[in-house]
């Protein structure tokens, strides 16, 4: 399968699970509420006259058995989430309390409990969907599945790294649930201050309680999956290529504020979501493509990192996933017209042929009259001919690529070219093209022919 429509199909997945987890949150939420409701309404009943709290009243010390019932809701929540209890004052103070502040208190525990669930629930969500990422770029390269779940140390690299103003996404949870909490507890006091009844009280703190709960954490859950899908998706690049562009169609709608940037092509170790990689802005969906300047390069410095084998593993891999394009980064009008192709010949190739037209990149024609001085000079007039009549189209080792042999009578040379076919991999605007071309002698020309993978003879 294509790269972009793997990338589509883990957006979509990620968007399928978002909303179960978001059902689930909201139904913890809900529930969370409904237990300090039942506290409110106790709380009426006991201090209230006539459904309403004189607000002196609530400046008497808190009832031993409030206080009882605060700690031990405070105990439950140490022993439950012990990496969060320094979050809840310490123990001396609550005997400090008076009634409004005993109950603002249990406030505040309930938003502490919503932000451990959330921390905790988020957490695995993230590092499941980070490693989906890293799994699906994995086989892109040609890798198995296996290659990185044992290792969950990359996971390390991706989830719960600060990202966008420093914050990683448990400070974010954190920094949400504190904030409700202050206004939750002055929504209470002022309340109270108004003389509001219980039923009056409850409407607006639990719209509050509910809403903003599930906004925060429906707006987190969105925009911290685009961050571990896309750095997901990166950390299995990041080793032996160096650059990307963003791309903005992983949702199938292209992001208006992103494209502007997707012209860019930046370098993978200059990457900072938020500036130059996703999500670049709230509720961005917005993804990468790889981008390698030149594959013959790429293949000799992987070869000499690695092996030959390996190279041509992940070069295999990659076309499969229409991930190679040639000189993918260079402006496409650097090129050169050179002729027409017959699909019908070339087909032997590959079936998915998008274009009959041939060009060749200056980069190419740069690369050629450096390797083999005169050649280009001499017979770049001959291009045309010998790629749509080709005397031989022989296999080559990248993908979606031959080699063409071709003999010009009227020169009495022989001339061996690499050519590219363009297919719907590739960015429509791509055309077939020339990527090397060589004058060689009758031995290399009998070598090639004996040795290699005989696709098409003209007869
Ligand atoms: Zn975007």
């Amino acid at each position: 399968m294509y790269w972009s429509e793997r990338q589509k199909q883990l957006f979509a997945q990620l968007e399928k699970d978002e909303k179960q987890l978001n059902k689930r949150l909201i139904a913890y939420y809900k529930l969370e509420y409904s237990k300090l409701d039942k506290e409110i309404a106790a709380f009426y009943q006991k201090y209230g006259v006539n459904d309403i709290i004189e607000y002196r009243s609530l400046m008497e010390a808190l009832s031993d058995e409030d206080r009882i019932l605060l700690i031990e809701q405070m105990d439950e929540f140490a022993k439950q989430y012990p990496q969060y209890s320094h979050l809840m004052p310490v123990r001396k103070n609550i005997y400090k309390l008076n009634r409004l502040e005993g109950l603002q208190q249990s406030v505040v525990m309930h938003q502490l409990k919503i932000g451990a669930v959330n921390d905790s629930t988020v957490s695995e969500y993230l590092k499941k969907q980070a490693l989906r990422g890293v799994t699906a770029a994995v086989e892109a390269m040609g890798f198995g599945k296996e290659f990185y779940s044992e290792n969950s140390g990359i996971l390390k690299n991706i989830v719960g790294v600060p990202w966008c103003n420093g914050k990683n996404f448990s400070e974010r949870i954190w920094d949400n649930t504190n904030k409700l909490a202050y206004y939750l507890t002055t929504d209470i006091s002022q309340g109270f201050a108004r003389g509001e009844n219980y039923q009056k009280l409850t409407k607006q703190l639990r719209e509050r309680f509910l809403n903003v709960n599930a906004k925060d954490a429906y707006r987190l859950i969105y925009t911290e999956g685009t961050y571990v899908m896309a750095e997901g998706t990166m950390q299995p690049f990041t080793e032996d290529f160096e650059k990307y562009r963003v791309s903005t169609a992983a949702d199938g709608n292209v992001c208006p504020l992103c494209s502007d940037l997707s012209h860019s092509v930046f370098y993978i170790k200059d990457r900072a979501a938020g500036v130059n990689f996703p999500p670049l802005h709230p509720w961005c969906r917005c993804t990468f493509e790889i981008v390698v300047d030149d594959w013959d390069e790429w293949i000799e410095n992987y070869e000499a990192k690695y092996n030959k084998q390996q190279a041509q593993k992940v070069l295999k891999s990659f076309g499969e996933n229409g991930m190679i394009n040639a000189n993918n980064s260079k402006e496409v009008s650097d090129v050169q017209y050179i002729g027409k192709i017959k699909k019908n010949i070339y087909k032997c190739v590959s079936s998915d042929i998008i274009t009959d037209e041939i060009i060749i990149t200056e980069k190419q024609i740069e690369h050629i009259k450096h390797r083999h001085p005169n050649d280009y000079e001499r017979f770049s007039m001959y291009f045309e001919e010998i790629v749509s009549e080709p005397d031989y189209i022989i296999e080559a080792n990248k993908p979606n690529s031959a080699l063409v042999l071709k003999e010009i009578q009227s020169e009495d040379e022989k001339f061996k070219t690499v050519v590219r076919i363009a297919t719907s991999g590739d960015n429509p605007d791509f055309k077939n093209s020339i990527i090397t071309f060589m004058k060689i002698d009758d031995k290399e020309w009998n070598r090639i022919i004996r040795n290699k993978k005989i696709l098409y003879k003209s007869e």
